[in-house]
C-alpha cells in the first residue's frame, strides 16, 4: 500500500490534547492495515514562537507542501499577547491558508441524534441534520482592495472595503459544492444578494453555467443570503450543500454550527487546488474552536471536532469514505453510550475526559 504523509501541527493549549487523541486513531488505522500512514509533527503558533520567534518556520511550511494532508489542532493563548504583530499565533494558520492556496473551507453541520436536545432548535427540525457549508476562503470583502480608512477634507473618516470576485475564483469554488453534492444528497443552494451587489450578479452567473456545462444532474437552487439565514433556522432539513463567499459563509457557517450544539463537536476542512499533473490536492483539517486557554492543560476538552476533522481528510484527501462513515458511527455510537465531555454534559452530569472519549470513540471504532 502507498503511504500517506501526514502533517500533525498540534499548536497550542487544548490542540495538543485534542491532536493526541488523533495520533491515537491514526495508530490504531495503521496496525489494521486499512491506511498506512506516515506522520510527521511540528510547531505551530505560540509554541513556535517560543521556539523560533515566529508562527511557523520556513521548515515547517516545507512540510505542509509536501504532505498529503496537514491536520491542525488550534493556536494562541493569553501567554502570547504582546508578541509582536506579524508573528502572533494565528499569523501560523493564516500562512498555511494562503501558502497552501486553500480556497474551499467546509464546514459540516451534523446533528448527532444523542445531542439533538443541545441544539438551538427543536429536536424534530435538527434530528438527522446532515449539511455542508462551502464557503470560498480567500477572495470576496475580506481581502478587495482598496481596503482603508481615508480622512475626507471635511474631517469626516470614510471607511472602504471591497467585494472582489473573479470568474474563475467562483468556477472553482462552485466546483467543489457540485463535487460533495454528487457523493452527498445531490444538491447545492447558491447563496449570494444578485438584487444589489453586482459581485452577486457574476456569482449566479458562473455557479449557473458551471452547473449546466459540467453537473447538470445535480439540483441546484439559487437562495439569497438573508433568506438562507432564515430558511437555515426555520427549516435547516431542506438544505444539503450550500456554496456562498468569504463573508455569506462566515455568518451561515456560524448558524449552521449552532444548531448541532457544542463548538467541540464541529470540524472542517480547507482544501485548495487540484494539481493537474499529480491529481493531488492540499488539504488542511481542524477542528472549528480554538484553543481554549480556560479549559488547557486539564483533559477536560472534547476530542471529537478533531477526530471528526481527521474523518474528514480519510474521506476527501484518502479516498476512504467507508472508514470515515464508520468514524462518524464510533463517534455516534460512544455519544449513544451517554459518555459526555465537560462541554456536552448536562448539568449535574459526570464529564469524561479528553483521553476517555477518545478511547471510547476508538473502542466503538
Ligand atoms: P479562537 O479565537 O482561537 O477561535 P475563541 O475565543 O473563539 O478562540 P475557543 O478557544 O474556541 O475560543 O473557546 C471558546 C469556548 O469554548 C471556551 O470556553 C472553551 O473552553 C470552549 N471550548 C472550545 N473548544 C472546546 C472543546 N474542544 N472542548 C470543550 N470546550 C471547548
Ligand atoms: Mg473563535
Amino acid at each position: 500500500m502507498a503511504t500517506q504523509k501526514l502533517l500533525l501541527l498540534p499548536g497550542d493549549g487544548i490542540g495538543v490534547e485534542v491532536m493526541a487523541e488523533v495520533k491515537r486513531l491514526i495508530a490504531f488505522l495503521n496496525k489494521t492495515g486499512l491506511t498506512a500512514f506516515e506522520t510527521e509533527e511540528d510547531l505551530v503558533g505560540g509554541a513556535a514562537y517560543d521556539a523560533h520567534g515566529k508562527a511557523i518556520s520556513d521548515a515547517a511550511m516545507g512540510l505542509a507542501q509536501a504532505a498529503d494532508a496537514v491536520m491542525f489542532g488550534a493556536v494562541g493563548g493569553p501567554k502570547w499577547a504582546d508578541v509582536p504583530y506579524a508573528a502572533r499565533p494565528e499569523a501560523g494558520l493564516l500562512r498555511l491558508r494562503k501558502d497552501l492556496g486553500l480556497f474551499a473551507n467546509l464546514r459540516p453541520a451534523v446533528c448527532y441524534p444523542a445531542l439533538a436536545d443541545a441544539s438551538s432548535l427543536k429536536r424534530e427540525l435538527v434530528e438527522g441534520l446532515d449539511i455542508m457549508i462551502v464557503r470560498e476562503l480567500t477572495g470576496g470583502v475580506y481581502f478587495g482592495e482598496p481596503k482603508e480608512i481615508v480622512t475626507l477634507e471635511n474631517g469626516e473618516k470614510r471607511a472602504v472595503d471591497t467585494q472582489v470576485y473573479t470568474t474563475h475564483e467562483i468556477e472553482r469554488i462552485a466546483r467543489v459544492a457540485f463535487d460533495l453534492a454528487k457523493v452527498r444528497g445531490n444538491l447545492v443552494h447558491s447563496s449570494e444578494k444578485h438584487n444589489v451587489m453586482k459581485s452577486g450578479v457574476l456569482w449566479k452567473q458562473v455557479v449557473t453555467a458551471v452547473h449546466k456545462a459540467e453537473y447538470p444532474e445535480v439540483k441546484l437552487e439559487h437562495i439569497l443570503a438573508d433568506n438562507c439565514g432564515m430558511q437555515l433556522v426555520r427549516t435547516p432539513k431542506q438544505f444539503d450543500v450550500i456554496v456562498c463567499d468569504n463573508l455569506f459563509g462566515d455568518m451561515l457557517s456560524d448558524v449552521a454550527a449552532m444548531l448541532t450544539g457544542s463548538l467541540g463537536m464541529l470540524p472542517s476542512a480547507s482544501l485548495g487546488a487540484t494539481d493537474p499533473t499529480t491529481g493531488k490536492r492540499k488539504a488542511m483539517y481542524e477542528p472549528v474552536h480554538g484553543s481554549a486557554p480556560d479549559i488547557a492543560g486539564r483533559g477536560l476538552a472534547n476530542p471529537i471536532a478533531t477526530l471528526a476533522s481527521f474523518g474528514m481528510a480519510l474521506r476527501y484527501s484518502f479516498g476512504l469514505a467507508e472508514a470515515a462513515d464508520r468514524l462518524d458511527a464510533a463517534i455516534a455510537a460512544a455519544l449513544d453510550e451517554g459518555l459526555r465531555t465537560k462541554d456536552i454534559a448536562s448539568a449535574g452530569q459526570n464529564a469524561v475526559s479528553t483521553s476517555e472519549m477518545g478511547s471510547a470513540v476508538l473502542k466503538a471504532l
